[in-house]
């Protein structure tokens, strides 16, 4: 099977999970973009308009990250976007339980394209990927190399569109982003 067909299953998967809908609302956000991305950028959870059209990151903050993918020379279209937690909690914060369950479909996710840099938007996502509780306003910018994948710590945008600091971490944590992108390459 092919990634593209093998990630249009597992988002079927996701569609019909009984313990990703628990205590959520929307549509399901099983995550879009190039299924051979060498760079895939992960968040917390959907939105409200997220969750509307079933899309990841076109709100508020997916304006924002889209925008710095662009300013990074990092074509929209080759990226792919997702979340850990796959549905709008109607407590809007994923707790530790959603997040836990989230990881076990974002990792099949990720085998499945197996990019070169994963990038963890904000502490949610680190949680998610790594199993530690880790500050990324502290180790932004900071890489973690663990079984075979690469992890870019940063913020989330959301935080970048509240706290002036934190978009400043942003920015140039992308920057940073642009140049390990091309040392990749
Ligand atoms: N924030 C996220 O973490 N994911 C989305 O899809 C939208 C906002």
């Amino acid at each position: 099977m092919d990634k593209q067909l093998k990630l249009l299953a597992i988002a079927k998967q996701i569609e019909k999970c009984q313990l990703c809908i628990k205590d959520k609302i929307g549509k399901a956000v099983p995550g879009e973009g190039n299924s051979d991305a060498e760079i895939v950028f992960i968040g917390e959870a959907p939105g409200k308009t997220e969750s509307l059209t079933g899309r990841p990151f076109i709100g508020r903050s997916g304006k924002l990250l889209r925008k710095l993918i662009e300013q990074a020379g990092i074509d929209e279209e080759s990226v792919y976007i997702t979340s850990p937690v796959k549905y709008l909690p109607k407590y809007i914060t994923p707790k530790p339980q959603d997040i836990a369950h989230g990881r076990i479909h974002l990792n099949a996710q990720l085998d499945v394209i197996s990019p070169k840099i994963i990038v963890m938007l904000g502490n949610v996502a680190a949680f998610a990927l790594l199993n530690e509780k880790i500050m990324t306003s502290k180790r932004h910018g900071e890489i973690v190399k663990r079984d075979e994948r690469h992890y870019f710590i940063t913020v989330h945008p959301a935080a970048a569109l509240r706290f002036t600091k934190m978009r400043e971490i942003l920015l140039s944590d992308f920057k940073k982003l642009k140049k390990i992108v091309k040392l990749y390459n």
